[in-house]
């Protein structure tokens, strides 16, 4: 039996008025699992205003009662994570259990921006002169609309809707077509825990129809994105061009550098774990792999060993590390760019293909030897694809490491402290670990350097990208 994904407008869960839809997949099976409705520009209208009203009624509820509300959809989406999780993984591919710490962490946004939100306060203080009054008022900024993907397609948009909601504003989402249940779990929680229904919107449609529309309408205040970097700088433009602030959280390419002093072996099982989570589409996966030359050939070896015993499979088969990847549009890009590797000369020490030929399974995969000019090491793989290049040379590894337009995040693992901060203080990136791989915990801001982005998400901060100040003076 198939399902409805529908649009959530103003408290109503339905179709759009066009009665246009699209089929939404598991990408283990590559079976229908239902149809997401599309908006028209007749719902994406009526999103608008219940936006607008939405705001006012969200702002008549006091900081503290918000905080409240969000904490009680915390709770609510923990009680759920059995079936929100399961919806997860079929829609999106990653590991039962993976989806339940994606919602866990979810939670945990909408509990955190909760708490923030009952600290949201302005600063008064005496101006020059004497009876001179100087106030700082901290306002939401207004109407936001948000543009979420599939990679995770809760997390990333509960973030959304946490420092959005946290800051007192209305939200109007269009997360990715391809995992829409995932983000109406959320909505439910959401509403359930006493949002009020105008306060927030789930729209899906044609994504460049949808942006086009809502990012220039006059109701909107704020974007922001999650995605590829060619659609962030579409989206900022347009954004630019009706003069709104945005925060874009883009993709990165992150170098991973093993230093010659560590244990390679015990090196290579910790970033096993972490290149193949989520089958390696993680804008903080680590993708180019530096490995000083003396460690370089156990490392290696041990890598490829994991990748090849890796388990593969279905999601919701508990035996399962990795799952399919999430679309078909993935599955061609990886095939590309390690064919685009191996033509160059690399050589491949573990996987390099599809797996069987249902569902978007790809091995887990090794290269080696790959030359200067493949594809892979300038273009962000979003997959589970390990690249590795051997050095000797330090500064010649950095600025290798730092040539590229990516900013997101780099690791650096190695026994010597000296030469951990040293090589840290030189990494062009927003987020760097010491023998550590990041994910993002709601208690630190977490944004890119260069092309992956503006501002932050998360941290003390979470509110300020949903806020204006007002300076008022007085005497
Ligand atoms: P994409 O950038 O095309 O899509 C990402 C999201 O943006 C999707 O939800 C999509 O529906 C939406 N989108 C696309 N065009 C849009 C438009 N004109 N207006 C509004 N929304 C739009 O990426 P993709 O093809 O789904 O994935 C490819 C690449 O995207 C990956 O290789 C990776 O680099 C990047 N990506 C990054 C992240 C991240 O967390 N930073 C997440 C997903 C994808």
């Amino acid at each position: 039996m198939t399902t409805e994904f529908p649009l959530v407008i103003n408290g109503k869960w339905r179709a759009g008025s066009r009665k246009e839809s699209e089929p939404v997949l598991n990408p283990a099976t590559g079976e229908i699992l239902g149809h997401v409705c599309h908006a028209s520009s007749i719902d994406l209208d009526e999103a608008l205003s219940a936006a607008t009203q939405g705001m006012r009624e969200w702002q008549a509820v006091s900081p503290w009662s918000r905080g409240t509300i969000l904490k009680r959809a915390a709770e609510l989406l923990r009680e759920n994570v059995e079936s929100s999780a399961r919806t997860m993984t079929l829609e999106q591919g990653k590991p039962l259990a993976e989806a339940k710490l994606e919602v866990a962490r979810s939670a945990d946004f909408l509990e955190w921006a909760g708490e923030q939100a009952r600290r949201v306060s302005g600063r008064t203080f005496p101006g020059r002169d004497l009876g001179h009054r100087i106030e700082i008022e901290t306002h939401p900024v207004g109407v936001v609309a948000a543009f979420t993907p599939w990679n995770f397609p809760m997390a990333l948009a509960a973030k959304k809707f946490a420092g959005a909601l946290g800051a007192g504003c209305s939200i109007i989402c269009k997360p990715s077509e391809e995992t829409p249940g995932s983000v109406l779990a959320l909505a439910r929680a959401l509403l359930d825990a006493g949002v009020p229904p105008a306060a927030i919107a789930i729209v899906f449609g044609r994504p460049e129809d949808v942006s086009n529309y809502l990012i220039p309408a006059p109701q909107v205040a704020k974007i922001t994105f999650t995605g590829s970097i060619p659609v962030g700088k579409l989206l900022a433009a347009a954004a630019g061009r009706a003069m709104k602030p945005v925060t874009m959280e883009l993709g990165g390419h992150a170098p991973t550098i093993v230093c010659g002093d560590v244990d390679p072996e015990k090196t290579a099982d910790f970033l096993a774990k972490a290149k193949f989570t989520n089958a390696g589409q993680i804008c903080l996966s680590p993708t180019r792999f530096f490995v000083e030359e003396r460690v370089r050939e156990r490392f290696t070896a041990r890598l490829a060993q994991h990748a090849s015993a890796w388990r593969v499979g279905d999601g919701l088969d508990p035996k399962t590390q990795m799952g399919p990847l999430a679309n078909e549009r993935r599955l061609h890009a990886i095939s590309h760019l390690v064919e685009d590797a191996k033509a160059k000369g690399a050589e491949v020490a573990a996987g390099g293909k599809r797996l069987g030929d249902r569902g978007y399974f790809y091995a887990p995969t090794v290269l080696v030897k790959v030359p200067p000019n493949a594809e892979i090491l300038r273009s962000e793989p979003f997959g589970p694809v390990v690249p590795i290049l051997g050095f000797e040379d330090e500064d010649a590894m950095l600025s290798q490491a730092n040539g590229l337009e990516f900013g997101l995040s780099a690791y650096v693992f190695s026994n010597d402290a000296v030469r951990l901060r040293r090589i840290k203080d030189q990494l062009q990136f927003g987020t760097v670990g010491l023998n550590d791989v990041v994910t993002h915990p709601p208690e630190a801001p977490l944004g890119g350097w260069k092309e992956s982005g503006y501002g932050t998400e998360g941290g003390i901060e979470i509110l300020e990208p949903y806020q204006k100040t007002k300076f008022v003076s007085s005497r």
